[in-house]
């Protein structure tokens, strides 16, 4: 079944796609263009450079003395996008930046599990793929819930813990026809297969790990309802353990400004949230008992309408006060909120003189705006006590 032959693209050998795929190599230059954009664009007899595809990045790393920003299959040519031109005919040593080319394999590689996982659990597809140096996504055709996606990390590591060997072959064409495997594309001629023994098989152009192993940690650190389906967010290896850290941190930073343990955290976070919401409670009615207390106060000294400033800023104690002040005056109940940014929000209610017409008025003289019924208005106003008191005492 593997075909022990390396494949091509063009001219060259694709050395990233062998099992394991290499970090390092050696290769012949066989032509370096200028790029109209700038920098070269060179292209070896054989190359561990994967170029961007199927939703990962291009490597990056070094040719020689020369720096490899990007790498890209146009056409049947594999181009290596550098810095400075390489001689034709020499030859070069490639080096891959590892760091970043181990973790992406880790995260393909545990990309692969998961959803071989899902497939073979829920039946359902992979159908989007995304693979950065911060993150990687994976969007899968049907819901899941909190509790099946526990059960899928559990699965996918417990594949990782089991050190599964993972292989790349190009099967023939009759082994392919027979071959169960997934695809997010109906594929002709030669098929690269990445199988992970036991576990899983498909179709993939991507360097991976050569055993389950050395994925390390799969972890979905984020998940969401997405078109019918779920979008993953998916971390592997060290940026698994890199979360981690994060997230202890921070559990930890709570459980110590409580003074209990990080299993107590939670509970001492849901004791604080009620006592909050208790004491919102409290406030608010301490607000509204003062505030009614003003009206009454202002109602007492007999003025045709009750005018107070500086009501504090909750819309409903100001109308619960105001209807009451409403009942008590002769004319009309205003009150004023607080004034923020140079504006006061205004609840004005009447029992006697309709209103409606009045916040016209009130808004074409105050530079202001509202509405309302002929009982009650509300709206904001500019903040301008002695024009707020001009207007009213012609009202
Ligand atoms: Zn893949």
């Amino acid at each position: 079944m593997v075909q022990s032959q390396i494949h091509r693209c063009g001219v060259s050998e694709k050395l990233y796609e062998v099992s394991g795929a290499p970090f390092a190599f050696d290769a012949t230059v066989l032509d370096c263009r200028a790029e109209v954009k700038g920098g070269y664009a060179v292209i070896l007899d054989r190359t561990a450079f994967f170029p961007e595809g199927g939703g990962q990045y291009a490597d990056t790393g070094d040719l020689g003395d020369v720096r490899v920003k990007d790498v890209q299959i146009v056409g049947d040519e594999i181009l290596h996008y550098t810095d400075a031109p390489l001689t034709v005919g020499e030859t070069v040593h490639g080096q891959i930046d590892a760091k970043k080319r181990y973790a992406r394999m880790q995260h393909h590689t545990g990309e692969h599990i998961l959803s071989g996982l899902i497939h073979a659990t829920y039946g359902y597809d992979n159908v989007g793929f995304h693979l950065s140096d911060e993150e990687m996504t994976m969007d899968v055709s049907g819901p899941l819930s909190a509790e099946q996606l526990k059960e899928l990390e559990y699965a996918a590591n417990r594949v990782v813990m089991e050190n599964h060997a993972v292989i790349a072959t190009y099967p023939d064409a009759e082994t392919l026809r027979t071959l169960p495997y997934r695809s997010k594309l109906a594929l002709t001629g030669d098929v690269r297969i990445v199988t992970i023994e036991g576990v899983d098989a498909c179709a993939c152009c991507a360097p991976h790990v050569s055993s389950t192993g050395q994925v390390g940690i799969i972890r979905i650190a984020e998940s969401m309802s997405y078109k019918g389906g779920m979008r993953l967010w998916v971390v592997c290896g060290e940026r698994a353990l890199a979360l981690w850290h994060t997230e202890h941190a921070a559990l930890d930073a709570i459980a110590r400004s409580f003074s209990v343990s990080r299993a107590e955290a939670v509970a001492s976070v849901q004791r604080l949230q009620k006592e909050i919401g208790e004491l919102r409670g409290a406030l608010g009615r301490c607000r509204r008992e003062l505030l009614l207390g003003r009206v009454r106060e202002a109602a007492a000294a007999g003025e045709r309408h009750i005018l107070l400033f500086d009501c504090g800023d909750d819309a409903n104690i100001m109308r619960y006060a105001a209807q009451e002040g409403a009942a008590l005056c002769e004319g009309i109940c205003v009150l004023f909120s607080s004034p923020e940014n140079g504006v006061v929000r205004y609840v004005c209610i009447s029992d006697r003189i309709p209103l409606r017409a009045l916040s016209k008025e009130l808004g074409a003289a105050l530079g202001g705006r509202g509405g309302g019924s002929d009982r009650m208005i509300q709206g904001s106003v500019t903040d301008d006590a002695d024009a707020i008191r001009a207007f009213f005492a012609g009202v």
